[in-house]
């Protein structure tokens, strides 16, 4: 029985990275890119975990490497220029 892994919480955090676009605030174009991207803080935190095993599914937390980033966003269209905070997870620590 192969049992694995799904990590919830960066698996979420990839989702909204990923899919859930945001648009330019001044000329709502979706023609931006990020240039810079800071790291602001690193800490210890827990993610949750979904484990699947031969008894079903459990969800249990377990440590991982968490960061704060700052990303750096420039609208190719209008030159708008903002920044955003996100909080995102290195990986869990198994
Ligand atoms: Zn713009």
């Amino acid at each position: 029985m192969i049992s694995f892994l799904i990590v919830v919480a960066i698996f979420a955090i990839f989702i909204w990275n990923k899919f859930i676009r945001k648009r330019c605030s001044r000329c709502k174009a979706l023609n931006f890119a990020v240039y810079n991207i800071t790291e602001l803080e690193r800490f210890k935190g827990y993610v949750k975990v979904q484990e699947k095993n031969s008894r079903g599914v459990n969800t249990r937390a377990v440590s991982a490497t968490l960061t704060i980033n700052k990303y750096d966003y420039r609208c190719k269209d209008c030159g708008h220029q903002w920044s955003e905070k996100k909080k995102e997870g290195l990986g869990a620590n198994l």
